[in-house]
């Protein structure tokens, strides 16, 4: 495969910074756009060099398969500014790796990992005053590929197109999270898509997790496809519960997204000396685990929110509350994780590049 440095990378700079109408004091979650992009494409059998330029629409053909047989994948990532206003990223050559597994399962051409490496970093000197330097903000970094080779013939396309595109982002709080077990739809299926980060998997859980939305839940714990006895993950989260004091999560599988954020709870517990399972979790050791007291609390981790506490659950027409712990496993974890990630703690894993 071919290799590029960052220096190789051209930057076509804008003349029109949108930098000083940004309310950085105000941010949403990935709603406001930095000024420039990182934009590459595959044509001829290759991936052509990546280049810098100002973030705008882009112009496709109707027939790009994009649009009708959905080769879609992406990445979520942060980049963090340290109080002397040092750049972070936390574990990124897994969300390469990651893009790459994605990639392979969707029969897009894999993408050099420097190019994505180098040229975010390329990016990101670029972008630097993007990002934002408040307590719990940060520069969240999407980086996507999709075909933009034409054809109403269902099979691979010939182009595809790299971006990264990047959103300052304030503290993603999603308040109370009350989720509901379902066990009729299902998220993905054994030998399926749903350990690729693709778009048509987060297409398919709209309509339920509306459904869901409309009897007063936000999120949808999916349960597996075959049986639905067992939890397996949330829309854009990975689930973990705790049992008297035990953290319990999934293992991963082709159902499941092997979540950053993840291995690195898993891995902060066992430091923390907290006691992990990861095993296939039972609804019916939940529900009479809330029944009995011993449910102390559930959450979801991923990159937007890092740990998402759940207030409580609904399952079969009946609603459990999660009671409200002074010491949580999940913010004692999710302290030490924002802690490495925005450089004000040691990093003994060396997640911080
Ligand atoms: N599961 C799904 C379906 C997701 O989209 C995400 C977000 N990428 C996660 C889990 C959490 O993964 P990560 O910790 O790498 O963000």
């Amino acid at each position: 495969m071919n290799s590029i440095n960052k220096n190789d990378i051209k930057v076509f700079r804008t003349e029109n910074s949108k930098l000083d109408q940004t309310d950085f004091e105000n941010l949403a979650f990935g709603q406001v756009f930095s000024d420039h992009m990182l934009t590459c494409d595959f044509k001829d059998g290759i991936w052509q060099k990546p280049i810098i330029e100002p973030y705008g629409p882009i112009s496709l053909m109707p027939s790009a398969k994009i649009f009708h047989y959905g080769q879609s994948i992406f990445e979520g990532m942060k980049a963090y500014k340290d109080k002397d206003g040092k750049v972070f990223l936390f574990r990124p050559m897994e969300n390469v790796k990651r893009l790459n597994k994605s990639a392979k399962r969707l029969a897009i051409p894999e993408l050099p990992e420097d190019f994505f490496m180098e040229g975010l970093k390329a990016l990101l000197e670029v972008e630097k005053d993007w990002i934002p330097e408040k307590e719990g903000s940060s520069l969240y970094i999407r980086p996507f590929v999709f075909a933009t080779g034409e054809g109403f013939h269902a099979s691979p396309a010939n182009q595809y197109k790299f971006i990264i595109a990047l959103a300052p982002s304030g503290a993603y709080f999603a308040g109370k999270v009350k989720v509901l077990i379902e066990e009729k739809y299902s998220r993905s299926a054994n030998g399926g898509v749903g350990y690729a980060k693709a778009g048509g998997n987060y297409a398919g859980q709209f309509y339920p997790t509306q459904l869901a939305k409309d009897k007063g839940y936000q999120q949808v714990i999916w349960t597996d496809d075959t049986s639905h006895e067992y939890i397996e993950e949330a829309g854009a989260m990975n689930v973990f519960v705790r049992i008297k004091d035990t953290l319990l999560t999934s293992p991963t599988s082709d159902r499941i997204l092997d979540g950053v954020t993840r291995k690195s709870v898993l891995k902060i517990a066992e430091d923390e000396g907290i006691k992990t399972e990861v095993r296939k979790v039972k609804v019916s050791e939940i529900v009479e685990a809330a029944k009995n007291g011993d449910l102390k609390e559930m959450f979801g981790a991923g990159t937007a929110a890092v740990i998402s506490p759940i207030s409580g659950f609904g399952f079969r027409d009946e609603d459990f509350e999660l009671p409200e712990l002074e010491n949580s496993y999940a913010m004692r974890i999710k302290k030490r994780i924002v802690d490495i990630q925005t450089n004000k703690a040691e990093d003994p894993f060396g997640w911080r590049v």
